[in-house]
C-alpha cells in the first residue's frame, strides 16, 4: 500500500521505496506509567518498507493513496 503525509507521498527514507504495511504500536511505557504521564498513553501508526523492513513513525495516521 503506498501512503501520504501531509499531502505529501511517504517515501522510504533508506530505499526509496514506496509501499509499505500499517501497523500500530503503543508509546507508552511502564515507566511513564508509574510517573502518571498520562501523556505517553498513545497510539502511534507505523508503516513498514515492504522492501528494506525500515519503521517510519506517525503520530496521526497517514492517508492511504488510491492506486
Ligand atoms: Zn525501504
Amino acid at each position: 500500500m503506498r501512503f501520504s503525509a501531509g499531502g505529501a507521498a511517504i517515501v522510504c527514507l533508506c530505499c526509496r521505496n514506496d509501499t509499505f504495511d500499517k501497523d500500530y504500536r503503543q508509546l507508552n511505557s511502564r515507566g511513564a506509567t508509574f510517573f502518571g504521564l498520562d501523556w505517553a498513553n498513545r497510539n502511534a501508526t507505523i508503516l513498514v518498507c515492504q522492501r528494506c523492513t525500515h519503521i517510519s513513525w506517525f503520530m496521526s495516521e497517514p492517508d492511504r493513496m488510491k492506486d
